[in-house]
């Protein structure tokens, strides 16, 4: 005898959204809802009485009915073949993914299961789409990524290639300016020198631009004394300033601040240049504030100004408020992409403040550092040597890539250096013994398979600690990390111009003990702080 549900039962199954079988122990359906004929397409009369697996495909059907009596055996509420995908089957034999879930429900004495069937057709169309929507996103970034990474390695292989034969004319072009009397000659070299300047910032820009890409910069915080950021600063921007009849006012400054002091100073350098480029007249100011636990730089200046629509652009790469007219450009409009992407990477955020025709503000707040430490009393063994008179003085120089050494030793001696030009520490070393003595030694930071540290410290061994050094290097901040402060010591960043070389090789050959101990004041406590000199307007 079919056990039917009570009225009320029917009525609930009735208004259930879902198919609802109820089923009997020997897999009889009872009760069909008119929800399964509309799923399935069988009548109420067709369905009740057969077998629950004629709504499945039939190679589903004898592992349904071992299931089937694994559920009596175990009687629970549960969702049907958890994990697995379920179908329905049409009376027309067309096949559909279902969700069922199971209830036990005792009726008259009679364990029934109450199936609840769900067409979930549509929910797997939405996944299946999602999915391809998900994979295509994937492919389309990863492509994005790969482009990219591309972009970041093709711009770096080609600024780094074009570095060293861009290094090797300037040189050249120095020297020959030097040998030169003709005024004609001299105005030709000129502009050609300006040239070479223009590209040598271009090139400069993109190689910070692609580093910042790819990933190689890493922060490393540190306290550090803004003054002394400050008096880089001042050295190397105090000539172009001049030269523009600006005031560069550096007020004083007693904080320290804790972040990465090589990458705070690129974007300082940057924000100078542009404060000094974009004022005719009145002044650039470099201050730092107290604002709680926050010490805010600030670089300002009295220049043309950014009109306000125009501020939200001046990030993007190439921008430039106005177009340049000199045939030798100071700016290619990456200046502040790197600043942004400096920022960024520094996780701080850039304010800017800017009217036409009055100036403008760009600053950053950093954390504050902790206080000083007590400076260190200046070593004995790297006191000042005595000053040589440069015409007669003997110059080791250490470059191990051919045209670069080639030009360099050129310049030097169209200035009557005594010149040995070798291209690595073994070579060096020889020639030193053979030499006997070395005023000064030049070296390039990356040479192959040694480092300018290294070339320094293995010929401070053999010709005395106090040998005068000048380190040639396109990676500043990485060069100088962990240089102690050293009296003798000149970092020279790269591209080396050749005007800026020969007067550095002037000081610190003619250097007195009382010029180098008041480098040395300025510069004290922090290894950054060791005198890098880098050619005017360089943004390094
Ligand atoms: P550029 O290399 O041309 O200086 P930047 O990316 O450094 O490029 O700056 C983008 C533009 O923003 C500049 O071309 C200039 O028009 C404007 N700008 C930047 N700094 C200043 C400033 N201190 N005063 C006026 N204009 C500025």
């Amino acid at each position: 005898m079919h056990t039917l549900p009570s009225t009320l039962a029917r009525h609930v199954l009735e208004a259930a959204p879902d198919a609802m079988l109820l089923v009997d122990a020997a897999g009889m359906v009872r009760h069909a809802n008119g929800q399964v004929s509309v799923l399935f397409g069988y009548t109420y009369e067709e369905i009740v009485g057969q077998r629950v697996e004629a709504l499945l495909p039939e190679r589903f059907r004898a592992r349904h009915q071992a299931h089937r009596r694994h559920f009596h055996d175990n009687v629970r509420v549960r969702p049907m073949g958890a994990g697995l995908e379920l179908f329905g089957r049409r009376r027309d034999g067309s096949e559909f993914p279902v969700e069922i879930s199971l209830s036990p429900i005792a009726e008259n004495g009679q364990l029934l299961v109450a199936a609840a069937i769900r067409d979930i057709t549509e929910h797997k169309r939405v996944e299946a789409e999602l999915i391809e929507a998900r994979r295509a996103a994937d492919a389309a970034r990863e492509a994005a990524d790969r482009a990219s990474q591309g972009k970041s390695r093709f711009l770096a292989t080609a600024s780094h290639d074009l570095r060293q034969p861009l290094q090797t004319l300037a040189l050249l072009n120095g020297a020959l300016r030097r040998r030169l009397g003709s005024a004609v000659a001299g105005e030709v070299l000129a502009q050609q020198e300006q040239s070479i300047g223009a590209m040598s910032r271009l090139l400069n820009a993109l190689l910070d631009i692609s580093k910042l890409e790819s990933g190689a910069i890493q922060p490393e915080p540190a306290d550090f004394t803004v003054a002394t950021l400050f008096e880089e600063l001042r050295h190397e921007f105090a000539t172009s300033a001049a030269a523009k009849g600006l005031k560069f006012d550096i007020e004083p400054c007693n904080d320290r601040a804790h972040c990465d002091p090589a990458l705070v100073g690129q974007i300082l350098r940057n924000l100078v240049s542009n404060a000094i480029k974009y004022t005719r007249e009145g002044w650039v100011r470099l201050r730092c504030l107290h604002e709680g636990a926050l010490i805010r730089i600030e670089v300002l200046d009295t220049g043309i100004g950014i009109p306000a629509g125009q501020l939200p652009h001046i990030y993007e790469e190439f921008f430039q408020v106005t177009e340049p007219s000199s045939r030798a450009r100071d700016g290619y409009g990456l200046g502040l992409t790197i600043v942004q992407r400096l920022v960024r990477l520094l996780d701080l955020t850039l304010d800017v403040h800017s009217e036409v025709g009055r100036g403008s503000s760009f600053s950053f707040q950093l954390p504050a550092g902790a206080a000083q430490r007590v400076p260190q009393p200046v070593s004995a063994t790297h006191a000042p040597a005595g000053s040589v008179r440069h015409d007669r003085a003997r110059v080791l120089l250490v470059e191990d890539e051919p045209a670069v050494r080639d030009a360099t030793r050129m310049l030097l001696e169209v200035e009557e250096y005594h010149v040995t030009a070798v291209g690595s520490l073994g070579e060096a070393l020889q020639a030193a013994r053979d030499a006997g003595s070395v005023d000064v030694l030049i070296t390039d930071y990356h040479l192959r398979g040694e480092s300018g540290l290294e070339v320094i410290g293995a010929l401070r061994r053999v010709l005395g600690s106090s040998l005068r050094a000048v380190l040639m290097t396109g990676d500043t901040s990485s060069a100088v990390k962990g240089l102690p402060a050293d009296l003798n010591l000149r970092v020279l960043s790269k591209p080396v111009d050749a005007e800026v070389l020969l007067q550095l090789l002037d000081t610190l050959l003619a250097s007195s003990a009382a010029e180098a101990a008041h480098t040395h004041a300025a510069g004290r406590g922090a290894a950054h702080s060791l005198a890098i000199v880098s050619a005017p307007g360089s943004r390094r």
